[in-house]
């Protein structure tokens, strides 16, 4: 079935598959013995997933008060924001309670409209965390963290910095989608890799540095496609001796030596060819960088998932769904949906639900056994709730049919939260990393724009990026004490003093960009999450790429890839 997108910015035209339309059947929920039938989406998968993120700030943080217990926290709201904010010790507590807030469902309003009144009353958790994070004040959406700053969304984590999607780390700086490693500096899409340095797309690796799509290999330096290598040097085996002598000469403790090394690797990585896709261990997918998934399509990002479509960044696992940005872990059918898991099950249109989920539609930060819930916003453990007031399960079943039908009408049934909804300004979210506006663009469109203002830290001086020490032996404890000017966004950051500790024991040099430039420079490492038609470079065989056609990339099909690597 072809559609064309109801966003009048947009109007792109887009297909529903049969399988898609079998699974809106299946997911459609049942009230009163009676099936609500889901019916197809009105807006394209990039509209839909952008309205998905648009939900999500995910690394712009505010000091502030908790509203309270008066301490001085972080939080993902500002100061100014209209929201009652709680840290997480308070959020957690007994002493609110969400059903206070709840209120009659008026069928005269929009959905969307009660929705958001209520949505905006509830307390917000100042930082998603459990309250078992340790000197970590500075990490959104991390569970146990110890002495951690800057870290978004992952889990079990010690002494990292600087990074986002993770697992089982220690000693990492500036990251994305690490997982089981440790001593890992400038790395992305790795896993069990120790004490590797500006390296991507690798796994079990260690005491190497500028590798690409390397496995199990062990001293190497500027390395592509290898397997199970040691001492190599531009894809060259070399004898220890010589690998330690040439090593020295790279001098990869300076900033000169660093980048000189990383334009060399660069030109060398592309006179070797890469993979159509990089899915590993996985049955009838379509998308990139899936590993032990199988029926998997249009997907990105995704870890030991089942019979899924349009799903992004679902690490830990999961079954039946469509339409889901991230997490996972014991999660089925689920729809259109964003950061929900550890144990969910039939949920419909929600933002961040988790730990034993189940029934939920329209529903935000509803944990911990909440099950059988409409439009509801930070419940725990409730059942047969609509807009946080409860019901009898006879009421609930009779009513909510009642509220899916006049959504119907409005052209709002299966359709996420629009970004009017969203608690956060569109440049502060997620949705600006993946689809970027200008203010203008932004406003045209109705949502709402934050002009960022610089707070000048507390500092004995600043110091040009480009004027930082060569080696991080020549940076003095004082450094603590500076801002640095970011060469190339002009921000001025600090370093953290756990942090210098890191670079010191990892004898790199001092960063000389502002985090959210490294961040958009890793990002910009990743293929779009989009596929292309293209050649093989090899047999010309037509197949589906992240590489766009115009790339200088050298693009191998699969098979012809792994004849060539292995
Ligand atoms: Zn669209
Ligand atoms: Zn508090
Ligand atoms: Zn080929």
């Amino acid at each position: 079935m072809q559609k064309i997108c109801a966003n009048p910015w947009c109007a792109s035209a887009f297909e529903i598959a049969q399988d898609d339309l079998a699974f809106y059947d299946k997911i459609s929920p049942v009230f009163n013995r009676k099936k609500e039938s889901v019916p197809p989406p009105a807006f394209c998968l990039d509209c839909r997933q952008q309205r998905r993120l648009a939900m999500r700030n995910e690394r712009t943080l505010y000091p502030r008060v908790c509203d309270h217990c008066k301490k001085r926290i972080i939080a993902i709201y500002p100061a100014d924001s209209p929201f009652t904010v709680f840290c997480p010790a308070c959020w957690w507590g007994d002493n609110w309670d969400p059903l206070s807030f709840g209120r009659a469902y008026d069928f005269s309003r929009p959905f969307f409209d009660q929705f958001r009144d209520l949505w905006y009353a509830v307390p917000k958790i100042s930082i998603l965390a459990l309250t078992d994070n340790i000197n970590s004040d500075y990490a959104h959406d991390g569970y146990r963290l110890q002495n951690c700053y800057l870290i978004f969304d992952g889990e079990q984590a010690q002494d990292s910095y600087y990074g986002e999607v993770y697992a089982l780390l220690k000693d990492c700086c500036d990251f994305y989608s690490l997982k089981q490693c440790e001593l890992c500096y400038e790395c992305i899409h790795c896993q069990e890799c120790f004490h590797l340095l500006y390296s991507r797309f690798c796994s079990n690796c260690s005491d190497s540095a500028f590798l690409l799509d390397c496995s199990s290999c062990r001293n190497c330096i500027g390395c592509v496609n290898l397997h199970q290598k040691e001492y190599h040097i531009f894809n060259e085996p070399v004898s220890k001796e010589e690998f330690a002598l040439r090593k020295a000469a790279f001098a990869l403790h300076t900033h000169a030596g660093v980048e000189a090394l990383r334009a060399q690797a660069e030109a060398l990585f592309l006179r070797y060819p890469r993979k159509a896709t990089r899915t590993v261990m996985s049955e009838e997918v379509t998308g990139d960088n899936l590993i032990s998934c199988k029926n998997m399509h249009d997907s990105y990002d995704c870890m030991d998932m089942r019979d899924c479509r349009h799903c992004t960044n679902c690490m830990m696992g999961g079954s039946d769904a469509q339409d889901v940005d991230a997490w996972g872990d014991k999660m089925n059918l689920v729809y259109n949906c964003a950061y929900v898991g550890a144990g969910v099950e039939r949920l419909i249109c929600c933002y961040y639900q988790s730990f034993g989920v189940s029934n939920l539609c329209y529903s935000i930060y509803c944990l911990q056994g909440a099950n059988d819930c409409f439009g509801c916003v930070g419940l725990k453990k409730m059942r047969h709730c609509i807009l946080n007031t409860q019901y009898t399960e006879e009421e609930y079943g009779r009513l909510t049919p009642k509220i899916i039908e006049q959504m119907r009408k409005e052209g709002t049934w299966g359709e996420f939260f629009p970004p009017t909804l969203s608690a956060f300004s569109y440049n502060e979210t997620v949705a600006q990393d993946y689809y970027p506006l200008t203010k203008e663009e932004v406003k045209k469109r109705g949502w709402r724009w934050r002009e960022m203002r610089e707070e000048m830290p507390s500092v004995t001086k600043v110091v040009s990026g480009d004027r930082l020490p060569e080696t991080i032996d020549a940076v003095p404890d004082d450094v603590l004490q500076w801002a640095i000017r970011c060469e190339v966004s002009g921000k001025l950051f600090k370093i953290q003093p756990s942090e210098l500790g890191l670079y010191r024991k990892l004898h790199v040099p001092l960063p000389r960009r502002h985090f959210e430039v490294r961040h958009a420079a890793r990002r910009a490492l990743r293929n779009p999450r989009k596929l292309w038609k293209r050649a093989c470079a090899k047999c010309g065989k037509s197949m589906e790429t992240t590489y766009a056609p115009e790339r200088p990339e050298i693009v191998y099909c699969e098979s012809c890839y792994l004849k060539e690597v292995y």
